[in-house]
Order: C-alpha cells, then structure tokens, then sequence
C-alpha cells in the first residue's frame, strides 16, 4: 500500500509527463541566468507576464522569495503593510516583512482570510508623526488558511482603487491563484489589471518541482532582480526548472478542477464523522475541518496514519486536507473509505 500524502500540494512530485519534457529540452537553450542567459528562464519569464497581462516577470526558488522581494520593493522602514492576520506573509515567512523590510502590520481579522474595501480604507492611517506610513495592502488568492477560500473579484476592484486614491500598492499572494481562476471562472488578464505586483507558485498544484514567478512592471522586476541576487536567490543554469515551469503553465492549469471535484467529495465524506465541529466551506483543493477537540485531533491523524494516509494539524484542533496532481481516483476512495471507518 503506497502513502497517500495529503499534507500540502507542496509534496507533489514532476509527473512522467513533465520529467521527460525536461530532459528533452534542447541544451543550447540553457546559459547562465544571472547574466540572463537561459534562454528557458526567460520563456518562463515571458509567459508569465503575458499571461497575466503584466510587463515582466522574475523567476525565483520560492513563493515566499517573490512575496518578500515585492514586500520590501514596496515598504521600507516605518511603513505599514495591510494584510490579514492568517496570511501566510504574516504567518508563515519567518517574520520577514519586520526583518527584511522594517515594515509593521496592520492586521484584518475574520471571514476565512479575506477582507472588505471599506476595512482597507479605515485602515489607512492618517498623516500624523505618531503614525507609520500605509504603503501596501497584501491579499492572499485562493486563502490558504481560509480553507482555499476565494476572493470575490468584485472587492479585488474596490481595493484596488481605494489603493489607487491613496498612492498604495497593491501585492497579490497568488500562490494557488490559478485555483481560484479554475474555480470562479476568471481570467488572469483580469488579475493582471489591478495589482501592482503578483507572486505565482509553480511548485504547489501546478507539480512543478520547484518556483515562483513574480510579476510587475519593467521597472519593478529590474529592480526586484537586484534584490533577488542580494538575497542569494540568483540561480545559474535554472532552465531545467524553468522547463518544469514552463510544462506546468501549458499543461496543469485545466487539470485543477479534478482536485476540486475530489475536494468536495472528501468534504462530503467527512460530514459523516464523529467528533466533527465544522468544515471550512470547500471552494477549491484545500479542506480545513475542525473537530470537538485536540484528542479527536490525534487520534483521527493517527488513524489516518495507521492506514497510510498523511495528514497535518494546523493548529485550533483543524486538520488540513490538500489536493493535487499526485493523487489518484483510488487514492481519494481509500481516504474516504478510511475516514467511513474513524469512530469516536
Ligand atoms: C506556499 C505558499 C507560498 C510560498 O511558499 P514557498 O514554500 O516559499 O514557495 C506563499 N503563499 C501562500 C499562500 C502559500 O501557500
């Protein structure tokens, strides 16, 4: 029996598809990116921009590289940075928005990560020496610890202008952006109009091994390059990665609408267990429920565990399902199964 690991899209690995497609890359398009010269990172680069409508865009190692380098090329010491207190910019990036930029917090609370224009708007501090400078408001799409929430596209628009009336920027977290766009049935052209920068994950359901894309005007990534190369993130023959990247975007973008379906059906199954207090409504790959309390926790992982299934505790007794391209009709079947035979 192999395991079935449910614990991040994160884990997935290149698919036969996409491993060949990088060892059939033809060498001569490979070269040094630092000098700019992979002729790969560069397709990557520019099919990620157009994509999304946007001017240029930066390959980096990771998502929370491409959410700090735009964090920092947007704030700077004594400045404030509007986002959610579930963020994973908050959470989940080693403090690194105080610690990379100098920058504080202004927190927005409820509602499965996602928050209103008018809360953006009263947020905003006033000109007063006592204050620090609002600079950027940062949203997460889809909400990772939202349960995969999605953005209503509508309040994207509003933000976008408050920010627009008030001289901030605008950073989207789009990590699993591509999820909310299969989900809602949105373009990325649309996503592309309203924000200053956007950060893409290749590497969560899209099952590329490794990377991020960051995207924004030319002045933003000549810039954002230098802070990259600062930072250590300037990699050399990155085109084989890119290659990855490159299958990801052309290949497993339609695909996200099977974890979605097998979203819906674990969340169907597990309305029927013992010990459930709620789950989080299910709108993409990601399935956050909450059980009565932190025993129920353990011993439903350790259960799961027993049956070679790999889940995580995120904490306030809720245990976190995520969906991607590794996993197999069968697999979903035997979670279900196995979750049928949990009894309290
Ligand atoms: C995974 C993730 C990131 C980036 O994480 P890395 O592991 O650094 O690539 C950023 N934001 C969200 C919401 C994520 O889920």
């Amino acid at each position: 029996m192999h395991t079935i690991d449910l614990r991040s899209d994160t884990v997935s690995k290149p698919s036969p598809d996409m491993l060949a497609y990088m060892q059939s890359i033809d060498q001569s398009l490979i070269g040094d990116d630092v000098f700019g010269e992979d002729q790969l990172v560069n397709e990557l680069q520019t099919t990620a921009a157009k994509l999304f409508g946007m001017e240029a865009a930066l390959f980096c190692p990771s998502g929370t590289m491409t959410n700090q380098i735009a964090i920092h090329l947007h704030t700077g010491p004594g400045t404030e940075v509007i986002c959610h207190e579930q963020s994973h910019v908050f959470l989940y990036e080693g403090g690194g928005i105080a610690a990379n930029s100098g920058a504080s917090c202004l927190l927005q609370y409820g509602n499965n990560g996602v928050f209103s224009a008018a809360a953006v708007e009263a947020a905003i501090r006033k000109d007063d020496v006592h204050f620090p400078r609002t600079k950027l408001v940062c949203i997460e799409n889809t909400v990772n610890r939202g349960g995969g929430a999605c953005w209503d596209f509508n309040e994207i628009e509003k933000i976008a202008k408050v920010c627009q009336n008030n001289q901030l920027a605008f950073h989207l977290d789009g990590a699993r952006i591509f999820n909310a766009l299969i989900a809602k049935n949105e373009n990325a052209l649309q996503y592309g109009n309203q924000f200053d920068s956007i950060s893409i994950c290749l590497s969560k359901g899209l099952g590329a091994p490794i990377g991020s894309l960051l995207l924004g005007n030319q002045a933003f990534i000549y810039n954002a390059k230098r802070i990259r190369k600062r930072w250590g993130g300037g990699m050399r023959q990155a085109g084989y990665m890119a290659a990855a990247g490159l299958f990801a975007l052309n290949n497993n973008i339609k695909r996200l609408e099977i974890d979605h379906l097998r979203a819906k059906q674990i969340e169907k199954q597990l309305t029927h267990i013992g010990g459930l207090k709620e789950i989080l409504p299910v709108e993409t790959n990601i399935v956050i429920f909450e059980m009565l309390n932190l025993g129920l926790v353990q011993k439903l992982i350790n259960h799961l565990q027993l049956h070679q299934i790999k889940a995580n505790h995120i904490g306030n007794n809720r245990i976190r399902f995520v969906l991607h391209l590794n996993q197999s009709n069968e697999d979903i079947a035997r979670v279900c199964e196995v979750l049928s035979h949990f009894s309290i």
